[in-house]
């Protein structure tokens, strides 16, 4: 993968929130294969940087855990009642 601003090749994978273990990915971290995002996770957060120019850019899918989340919600809804008029 290159940077879309700069076309260089050396890319940072933004982690996003706190990392539970930050040793384990400390190496990546030096070799600046990951860097932290911040634990202030929106909507729209990208999902890589660039080392060069710090372009950042791509989608950060937070959203895994809650599309259970709103699964269950769906199964507790009760669509006669929403339909009734
Ligand atoms: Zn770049």
């Amino acid at each position: 993968m290159k940077c879309p601003n700069c076309n260089k090749g050396w890319i940072a994978e933004i982690l996003w929130g706190y990392p539970e273990d930050v040793e384990s990915i400390k190496e990546e971290l030096e070799k600046k294969e990951i860097v932290l995002g911040g634990c202030l996770v929106t909507e729209n957060d990208p999902t890589w940087e660039c080392n060069d120019c710090n372009h950042r850019w791509g989608y950060a899918d937070h959203n895994d855990e809650n599309k259970t989340d709103s699964f269950d919600y769906d199964k507790g809804f009760n669509i006669e009642e929403v339909y009734d008029q």
